[in-house]
């Protein structure tokens, strides 16, 4: 049945409209004071990206489709409602839906089709269903792995790059073969088989850290296989919201393995944040100097500029309520407090300002990494809060330090310097810290959440009621 052309102009106006709000929506999405708006442009492009596709006459029977929305809804609701730090293998496996939702779709276009299929039709199909099943088993696994079902730590074995490589170099061949000879179905196959193996074997050596650079990649992934979609069922807003997913991943990617200072091949290839952990623990204890919850909340309240370092450890503790509660004291007694937000600090992309805006910390008081690095010379104090790599001064001096090179908080500059973290374990890369062994260090030895309380309580006076 064919679609009557005023449906289908008003269709493609509907899809004209999607797209739009899909590109406005990752505009706002990037700047903290638009971003709800953004999710809200997202979420209003895709309804009516759904609602606009139920309108094709082609559809024969809508009750499949009514049983997939409900199915769909009753998975998507609770995912929806994950905990903030579990957010990362959340994505993963929307990922993994939207692979496995479009190697299905390439399919079964490709069954329907066979023997006919043009060779540019072929190329496209075999992209999406090579991409969408390595999306889809890799993503899982990237969830697994970020979730603790899967061991976290890098498996490696000798010749694994080497395997990995002929696999997807066996299954590209065979895509070729299928360009050339599209009638060839039983070969089909092996076009989702090899990939589903690829996807497992590509995470297994990358550590459950390195987890949402890989995650941000998949991202990408996911997207041009919808893209490739696009073309393969002829829906442009496909192309253009599966074009739009496959860039903004990759540039995240390759912003976040800036920040770290790591090439792809290192996340991809480099079982990270193994080899450093038993080097670090190795070390000889160093004698630092310690303070209690009163001497701090007397050095702060005493200060005129302080400068809070959020770190992953603020995320674990989930002391993000009572920082603010920290905010508030000291801005009461006049102090200018301001936040340094590294762009990795943390786990994932945007982890410290979604913390920090939970708990109403003003936008304005956030300041980035190049923002706030000249400020730490005229900082009287900067308070570090389960921070450690990205305050850590030895990727500016030690050439050997495996950090060295990644653009870090120059918190060692301020005045004086406290740290909040409960001993002293390395951070995600494994290394220790010079900044704890400085004379002008403080280390406050506590659990973030409950350490910070006890500092405002000496600050508010609560503790001598
Ligand atoms: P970090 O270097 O991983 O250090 C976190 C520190 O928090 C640890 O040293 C730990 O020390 C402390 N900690 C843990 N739980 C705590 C608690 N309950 N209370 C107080 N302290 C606690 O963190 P970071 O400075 O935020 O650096 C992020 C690292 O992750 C960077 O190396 C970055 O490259 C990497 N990374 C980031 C992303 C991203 O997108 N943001 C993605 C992948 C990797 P104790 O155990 O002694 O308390």
């Amino acid at each position: 049945m064919t679609t009557p052309l005023v449906t289908e102009q008003v269709i493609e106006i509907i899809y004209l409209i999607s797209a739009t709000l899909f590109i406005l929506s990752l505009k706002w999405l990037s700047a903290p004071a638009t971003a709800r708006r953004g999710v809200f442009a997202g979420e209003i492009g895709m309804i009516l990206a759904i609602g606009a596709t139920l309108l094709y006459r082609g559809i024969v029977d809508y009750k499949w489709i009514v049983i997939g929305l409900v199915v769909g809804t009753i998975i998507g609701i609770p995912l929806g409602r994950v905990q903030m730090t579990a957010v990362p293998q959340r994505t993963a496996l929307s990922h993994a839906f939207g692979a496995l939702c479009v190697a299905l779709v390439g399919t079964s276009e490709y069954y329907l089709r066979a023997p006919d299929v043009p060779k540019f039709m072929m190329s496209v199909l075999s992209m999406e269903v090579i991409l969408g099943s390595l999306t889809f088993t890799g993503s899982l696994m990237a969830a697994g792995k970020l979730q603790e079902i899967l061991p976290q730590r890098p498996i490696t074995y000798k010749g694994q790059n080497v395997v990995n490589i002929a696999l997807l170099a066996v299954s590209v061949a065979v895509a070729v073969y299928l360009v050339l000879h599209p009638g060839e179905t039983r070969l089909f196959p092996l076009l989702i088989a090899i990939p589903l193996l690829f996807g497992v074997l590509m995470i297994i050596p990358i550590g459950g850290a390195d987890m949402p650079t890989v995650i941000s990649l998949l991202n990408s992934y996911a997207g041009l296989s919808a893209a490739a979609m696009g073309f393969v069922i002829d829906s442009k807003l496909l192309i253009v919201a599966g074009a739009l997913d496959g860039s903004s991943g990759f540039i995240l990617s390759v912003i976040m393995s800036k920040a770290m200072n790591r090439s792809f091949t290192n996340v991809l290839f480099g079982a990270f944040g193994q080899v450093q952990v038993s080097a670090a623990a190795a070390q000889e204890a160093r004698p630092v100097h310690t303070a209690t919850a009163e001497e701090a909340a007397a050095i702060l309240g005493a200060a005129n500029a302080v400068v809070i370092v959020p770190g992953y450890g603020m995320a674990v503790a989930q002391a993000q309520h009572k920082v603010r509660e920290l905010y508030d004291a000291l801005s009461k007694r006049g102090v200018d407090v301001k936040f340094a937000i590294h762009p990795v600090a943390g786990r994932m992309p945007g982890h410290m300002n979604v913390l920090l805006a939970e708990a109403d910390i003003p936008y304005d008081k956030l300041l980035d990494m190049e923002a706030i690095n000249p400020e730490f010379p005229q900082t009287d104090v900067a308070l570090v809060i389960g921070a450690n790599d990205v305050t850590n001064p030895a990727a500016r001096n030690d050439p050997k330090s495996p950090i060295y090179g990644m653009p870090i908080l120059d918190v060692d500059k301020a005045r004086t310097v406290m740290v909040i973290k409960r001993g002293m374990s390395p951070g995600f890369a494994g290394i220790d810290n010079e900044l704890y062994y400085l004379d002008k260090t403080l280390m406050l030895f506590g659990d973030a959440r409950a350490f910070v309380g006890d500092i405002v309580r000496q600050l508010t006076g609560e503790g001598h009621g």
